[in-house]
């Protein structure tokens, strides 16, 4: 096995990154050789259980209710809509589903309470069960992680530098408390980024170094290609070349070595050859169904097709770690504390966000 290290620095994780592609593939495939079974992928399913009319700013993002898309909003999915779309996607092959919510951070109340039950509902039907809920105390965490929660999803997005060109509502240093309260439970920890938002190589090297030094490292990492959404700040970014996402993905495999990478958002520009060499890279992990929150996905029978031409098969859930129990509500031992945490909102200018909200264009 390779060893899992805690103190890659930038310089290391650019020297990876900018191998020789041959060299690189090799040795990557070779560390998931190690670590995991090549020819097994996990499909996970995304559901947007609460979608648009967010307060925050993230310049990649259609559903920050600021900017103009054609993001139409919803308020939350009922326990029965997000059920009869958990099934679809187990019919389908996905061992996980991870209800995504556009909430800056958890509230207790009536809404997050509709999710705990959602978490019941879908760890019943013998599924990993992710969400992605914005920042969360460490007592939201605990009740999630009683509710029979998996995972959380809580991406760094990018380096911390470059975090601040992308958002100015929340802080970096928010992210990293929010998966350290996660930490605080059973609940396995899903953290990545995204890729082609305008950030330097250095700024991929520094996000993975946050997340290799992270203590254990994720359980899961995405790797997301920008998808540029007209009306948001980064609608003129060019879409990343494949070998950028195979370099990114093959760097990923190597500084976290025991991680499932996944292929997140950016899949539909990706030819099926390039997602075979990501595969071959070291990604063992996919966002199936038609849409991704609110950004087009491939259909799962061609996903399904994909893994029969390459001799993939599904990951079974629970196959990394044992099924949590779901308590009942009734017998909880976390009560709703109703807490106001003073979450960060840094607040600086982001010039190419500003001009978004005002519906303008940067000048060239
Ligand atoms: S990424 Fe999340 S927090 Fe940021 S604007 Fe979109 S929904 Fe809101």
């Amino acid at each position: 096995m390779s060893k899992i290290r805690h103190n890659w620095t930038t310089a290391q994780i650019l020297d990876i990154y900018n191998k020789p592609m041959m060299e690189l593939l090799y040795e990557a495939a070779t560390v998931h050789r190690l670590h995991h079974d090549p020819n097994t992928v996990q499909v996970s399913t995304l559901i947007s259980i609460k979608t648009g009319g967010c307060s925050e700013d993230c310049g990649y993002c259609p559903q920050a209710a600021r900017y103009h898309t054609d993001v139409e909003g919803n308020d939350l999915m009922t326990i029965q809509q997000v059920k009869a779309q958990a099934l679809r996607a187990k019919s389908g092959g996905s061992s996980r589903v991870c209800m995504g919510a556009a909430w800056r951070n958890v509230k207790d109340g009536a809404e997050f309470d509709q999710v705990l039950e959602m978490v019941r509902t879908i760890n019943k039907l013998d599924m990993e069960v992710c969400c992605t809920l914005g920042m969360v105390t460490e007592n939201q965490a605990k009740r999630l992680a009683e509710s029979g929660l998996y995972a959380y999803n809580h991406n760094l997005d990018s380096s911390e530098e470059y975090y601040k060109e992308v958002i100015s509502t929340r802080g970096f240093e928010d992210r990293l408390k929010t998966i350290d309260n996660v930490r605080k439970t059973n609940v396995t920890v899903c953290s990545g980024g995204i890729i082609g938002m305008g950030e330097k190589t250095e700024d991929r090297a520094g996000m993975l170094v946050a997340l290799s030094t992270l203590n254990p490292q994720p359980e899961s990492t995405p790797i997301n290609a920008l998808v540029a959404v007209e009306g948001t700040p980064l609608e003129d970014q060019k879409p990343i070349e494949i070998w950028d996402m195979v370099r990114m993905v093959a760097t990923t495999r190597i500084v976290l070595p025991e991680t499932q990478v996944r292929l997140s958002a950016g899949r539909t520009q990706m030819s099926r050859e390039g997602q075979a060499m990501c595969f071959f890279a070291g990604a063992n992990s996919i966002f199936a169904g038609d849409k991704l929150l609110t950004t087009p996905n491939p259909e799962i029978e061609g996903d399904m097709e994909l893994f029969k031409t390459l001799g993939l098969k599904p990951q079974k859930p629970f196959t990394k770690k044992e099924q949590p129990q779901t308590i009942e509500a009734k017998d909880s031992k976390f009560e709703a504390m109703g807490e106001k945490p003073k979450w960060t909102r840094p607040d600086h200018k982001i010039e190419r966000n500003e001009l978004a909200k005002q519906n303008r264009k940067p000048l060239k």
